[in-house]
């Protein structure tokens, strides 16, 4: 049987739950985002997009824009509690369900359509509850598989259904500038066109075997992506939220060019990073860090560690050495931010290295201090190095 993968994406969320808890706000432009000035818009409502507003545009721009705007900064507890009571509405349809971030998430429905009837007809019941429960409207795309899904969810929106079928997929890829691939970043995008390749028509032309000399395992990744190949499964949901990853990042006070600030920066980071991590149960084995230079070009690079950890100094380290590896030229930075992927949860064995004996006293150390931190909130403790400046 082919699979049927459902991906929902709820739409302008930070901004739909305040206007949903907020009536006042109801048919107005609201820019969530935030804090201050040089921070960017987490989400625009779709009011406020009709100016241009969209995410990721830093506030002083959104403001230049629709100078009449609500700016409200986002409310962390009540998207929380709706992406909670999301996660219950979806769960009616399958167990095989990922979330992918707090607005996201991906359902396996192959099965269900014994129980509940055709594929369009569980994405419109989906979209009725999502509505008719929460009052947000979500996005839902069909597919053979999570790519595939996504990458529907996203043809129309608000309120979209669109279902790409096997047979529509060369077709409908052709076309799309390769930017559009999921798990495409910016800089492979670049790279991309530098070859003359700006179409998925395009990438598709190209042999495997080049694109793995060119990109690596990357290679691999978007000579399957571009045929609308992936095969990742969804997993049964144990009622634990899933992390794909867990990141950090944060804009600076003003734009920088001094490595140890950066480095220091970067420190703190690791630091919630790690609580973070151990505090939901999971390590992690790539660590990946981010980097917004001042004219808003961002890249990133990624280390794979030999083995999963949550420690924040072993985060740290490797965050440090691709910081200090990096050469920015006269540019400066506006934002630093560091993320732990290839989550595992904390009861997988973990092969350790015999002679790993660093990372353990290092971990008991980390788990310390979260004691504490509970107990007396989380600035009791600074590390050293954190308190010098
Ligand atoms: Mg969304």
């Amino acid at each position: 049987m082919e699979r049927l993968i459902l991906h929902a994406d709820m739409d302008a969320f930070f901004a739909s739950v305040i206007q949903v808890l907020k009536p006042q706000y109801r048919g107005q432009p609201v820019i969530v985002g935030g804090p201050g000035e040089r921070g960017v818009v987490s989400a625009a409502s779709y009011e406020a997009r009709k100016f241009g507003v969209h995410s990721a545009m830093p506030l002083w721009k959104a403001r230049q824009l629709c100078p009449r705007g609500h700016f409200l900064p986002v409310d962390g507890p009540a998207c929380q509690d709706f992406s909670r009571r999301a996660l219950a509405i979806y769960q009616r349809y399958t167990p095989r369900l990922l979330p992918i971030s707090i607005d996201e998430v991906c359902l396996d429905i192959t099965g269900s359509q014994k129980l509940f009837g055709p594929p369009l007809q569980i994405a419109r019941e989906i979209q009725k509850a999502i509505y008719d429960e929460l009052g947000l409207t979500v996005s839902i795309g069909l597919g053979p598989n999570r790519l595939v899904a996504k990458m529907a969810s996203e043809w129309q929106k608000p309120n979209g259904l669109t279902r790409i079928t096997a047979d529509q997929l060369p077709e409908i890829f052709a076309p799309l500038p390769v930017s559009k691939l999921w798990g495409l970043g910016p800089v492979t995008a670049q790279r991309l066109q530098r070859l003359g390749i700006s179409t998925i028509g395009q990438l598709q032309r190209i042999s495997l075997l080049l694109l793995e000399r060119e990109f690596g395992l990357m290679g691999r990744h978007l000579y399957a992506a571009s045929r609308g190949q992936d095969d990742s499964p969804v997993p049964l949901y144990d009622g634990k939220r899933e992390y794909r990853q867990m990141s950090e990042e944060r804009t600076l006070a003003r734009d920088t060019r001094d490595v140890e600030l950066l480095s220091l920066t970067l420190l703190g980071l690791c630091d919630h990073l790690g609580w973070r991590l151990r505090r939901e149960g999971y390590q992690g084995r790539q660590v990946t860090l981010k980097i917004r230079l001042a004219d808003f070009q961002t890249m990133t690079r990624s280390v794979t560690l030999s083995a999963p950890t949550d420690v924040d100094y072993t985060i740290f380290q490797a965050a440090d050495r691709l910081l200090r590896s990096q050469h920015f030229g006269a540019k400066r930075v506006r934002l630093i931010g560091v993320a732990v992927s290839g989550l595992v949860q904390d009861g997988t064995p973990v092969q350790l290295s015999l002679f790993s004996e660093g990372p353990g006293r290092q971990r008991r150390l980390s788990r310390a201090r979260d004691d504490i931190t509970s107990r007396f909130g989380p600035d009791v403790i600074s590390r050293a190095s954190l308190m010098a400046g």
